[in-house]
């Protein structure tokens, strides 16, 4: 079976019908990129910045985490790394943040919230992704959006970074995405005036799950009310791919959802872009796409999934 897989190599992701699918893989640390290049992933599409904080006694600097990104986006030589700011809060805590106890902390001061209230993490962060740019193909995605301000707020402090470096002669690449996460059922539902102000959708399928269901992912005794099929998700993937697509951006999933291979069908259905799933998965969803044609059955695997 394995030597099945290794087979798969080198070829591409392709639907009997012909629907072409990116398969990008997940990491949470710059080691993992050896199984990132093994499984012949074709990028990354989400690393998960947090391990340089949750690794410190002390905010990482800007140098620290430049390293880190030009070491990255230089490994993978040209294919895409879609690197996610600062995701901490919730079940993620790190001493020198002082974070307040919260009572409700999965909806509390998190990732994107406590970037844009604390923006010199922010733009140390951001100065760091922009300068490793320059050494290879980086996209920047944003996590817990639920509004439009936030993203016109992230742009601007964006553009702030990036006078910085041009008044200071540093090259970055002007033209890097910016993605932002649909993981809050706010974000989907807004997915059209977003799309208008991005680049790309990556579906977080982990809290957006969670959030529509209002189950929390991190609670075993919850498990018989976790319903990652749910229609109601469903729905909200699917509004948002056809909002992405009607304002000419990509979408991906990098939820864990994305490597579930009873929706496979569904998601080339949708139109999904692109599948970001462990780094284990690449290979076996990929020989999944090649042995699935839809193309006369779109709407009746909709309809299945969605009602
Ligand atoms: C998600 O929420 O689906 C996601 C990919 O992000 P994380 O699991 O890091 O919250
Ligand atoms: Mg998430």
């Amino acid at each position: 079976k394995q030597e099945l897989l290794q087979k798969l190599k080198g070829e591409e992701n392709i639907s009997l019908d012909g629907q072409k699918v990116k398969l990008y893989a997940n990491i949470g640390n710059a080691s993992d990129i050896g199984a990132v290049l093994q499984n012949d992933a074709a990028g990354i599409g989400l690393f998960r910045s947090e391990f340089l904080y949750l690794e410190n006694d002390d905010f990482p600097t800007e140098e620290e985490q430049f390293k880190v990104y030009k070491y990255v986006a230089e490994t993978m030589a040209g294919k895409q790394v879609i690197i996610r700011t600062l995701d901490i809060g919730a079940d993620k805590q790190i001493d020198y943040f002082n974070l307040p106890k919260e009572e409700n902390p999965a909806m509390g001061y998190r990732a994107i919230r406590i970037c844009l209230t604390q923006k010199d993490i922010f733009k140390t962060q951001l100065r760091a992704l922009f300068r490793a740019s320059a050494f290879g193909n980086i996209a920047i995605m944003f996590p817990m959006i639920i509004a439009l301000e936030e993203v016109l707020e992230i742009k601007e402090i964006v553009e702030e970074v990036k006078k910085e470096l041009d008044d200071e002669g540093i090259p970055y690449n002007k033209e890097t995405q910016l993605g932002i996460m649909i993981e809050t059922p706010a974000a989907a539902v807004i997915s059209d005036d977003l799309a208008k102000e991005v680049d790309f959708f990556s579906v977080g399928t982990n809290d957006l799950t969670q959030y529509t269901t209002a189950v929390d992912r991190q609670n075993a005794n919850l498990e018989k009310f976790y319903h990652p099929h749910h229609k109601a998700l469903l729905r909200l993937i699917k509004m948002a791919a056809d909002n992405a697509h009607k304002n000419g951006i990509w979408i991906g999933i990098c939820g864990e959802l994305g490597a579930d291979m009873e929706l496979t069908e569904a998601f080339l259905a949708m139109g999904i872009d692109e599948l970001s799933v462990s780094p284990a998965c690449i290979l076996p969803l990929r020989k999944k796409i090649r042995e699935t044609g839809i193309a006369d059955r779109r709407e009746e695997i909709l309809a299945d999934v969605l009602g």
